[in-house]
């Protein structure tokens, strides 16, 4: 494995982000081979002894493990750290894989972490139940309120962990504002990506140490693998993370990294593809009638502010039809988008956060981060947006809308 092509990194290195997502870090065998190679293995073997004895020193290249490297996954990782504008990267099995080893990695007993209350469910346990376990102190906020970030900072405060926008609310973090707040006190910022991926919004121009991503989302693009990637400077990644990944294993298969690869090939054009479409259809449900929240939307509380950060809106949003029988109505009727739970994908797909995705929370949780009962979320994907329009006056209809 080499680089046969591409290899003046002065010139590379300034790929925007759709073409690093193409082409970045693109390594090839002496076949040669267009598309990404495929390595489905766990072990190497060496010429010599010498050979290993000084990979294992660390005084040679090459790989050992793939619990340690892996062909297909360093490329991956190479080419998500292009795209992010990141001296690093570590890919791993899922996003929940990523966002635990991103925060267990740096917290030890004593420390306190700083958390956005509106996040995915499991992003929340972490921070509500398996931390505290550790002796690690969590305090949840509104992450849209600038003053509460500062309000919650103790001396032992060491990290402020968020997503922006945020599910299923799609509330909007002020990045510049909080990861300077952050860098003043000497706290890393985590921030969870998943939602636009850097081809929408890249959270280290704005000062973020780290941004952790679920790849089963965007990424992949079209719900076929469970991906999860960690991005930050050199030290962090080797010295922080690397430790804690490769000794405790949650690393991402050579074979769903190469998945990922194929989806990165079209991220770009389906990312704002969705945006519009999404943008185009949250209008028109807002006409309709339900509360919409969607950044994009002028009557979104974050629009302004998501209007600087991101290149476009993203393809999910959520809308509140007032009670769960409405909801379920809704969903019911539904002809051509699915009954499904997961986002970013190219298909169109819409849930009820309170009896799924949130459904491990107390109500009173819910509640606070505004997961009420009427709510839905809706990922827009790339079918024809006549088709999608139709498909939601049938079911906005059967709730009486
Ligand atoms: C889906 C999701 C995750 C978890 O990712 P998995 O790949 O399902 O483990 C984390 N954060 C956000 C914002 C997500 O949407």
């Amino acid at each position: 494995m080499k680089k046969t092509h591409g290899m003046n990194r002065a010139i590379t290195r300034t790929w925007r982000p759709a073409t690093q997502a193409v082409r970045g870090g693109t390594w090839r065998s002496e076949h040669g081979e267009t598309s990404e190679a495929l390595f489905l293995t766990s072990g190497y073997s060496y010429d010599d002894a010498a050979t290993v004895a000084a990979r294992f020193a660390g005084e040679a290249e090459g790989m050992t493990y793939s619990r340690l490297q892996n062909p297909t996954v360093a490329m991956l990782e190479e080419r998500i750290a292009l795209m992010e504008g990141a001296e690093a990267c570590r890919a791993q099995a899922s996003g929940m894989a990523a966002m635990t080893a991103a925060l267990l990695c740096q917290l030890s007993v004593g420390d306190h972490v700083v958390a956005a209350r509106a996040a995915f469910g499991s992003c929340r346990w972490l921070v509500d139940h398996l931390c505290p376990r550790f002796g690690i102190e969590t305090t949840v906020i509104d992450s849209a309120d600038n003053a509460a970030w500062e309000a919650a900072i103790r001396p032992n405060t060491k990290v402020f962990f968020f997503e922006t926008p945020a599910n299923p609310t799609l509330d909007v973090v002020d990045l510049e504002y909080v990861c300077g707040l952050a860098k003043a006190h000497g706290i890393a910022t985590v921030v969870d990506n998943a939602f636009a991926t850097a081809v929408l919004q890249r959270p280290l121009e704005f000062g973020a140490d780290i941004v952790a991503y679920s790849a089963t989302k965007l990424m992949d693009g079209q719900g076929r693998v469970l991906a999860g990637a960690v991005c930050g400077d050199r030290t962090f990644i080797d010295e922080v993370l690397l430790p804690f990944q490769r000794n405790t294993g949650p690393n991402l298969s050579p074979f769903n990294a190469w998945v990922v690869h194929k989806g990165l090939e079209t991220l770009n054009l389906r990312a704002h593809r969705q945006s519009e479409s999404a943008l185009e259809i949250g209008r028109f449900v807002e006409n309709r009638g339900p509360r919409v929240l969607h950044p994009g939307l002028e009557s979104h509380p974050g629009h302004a502010l998501a209007a600087k950060q991101m290149d476009a809106f993203g393809p999910i949003f959520a809308l509140d039809v007032g009670s769960r029988e409405k909801a379920f109505a809704v969903l019911d009727a539904l002809e051509l988008i699915d009954i499904s739970n997961n986002i970013g994908d190219a298909r169109s797909l819409m849930c009820h956060p309170a009896s799924t995705t949130h459904a491990g929370m107390s109500e009173e949780a819910r509640t606070e981060m505004g997961v009420g009962e009427g709510l839905l979320r809706i990922n827009i994907g790339l079918e024809d947006v006549e088709d999608l329009r139709e498909d939601l006056d049938r079911a906005l209809a059967a709730a009486g809308f």
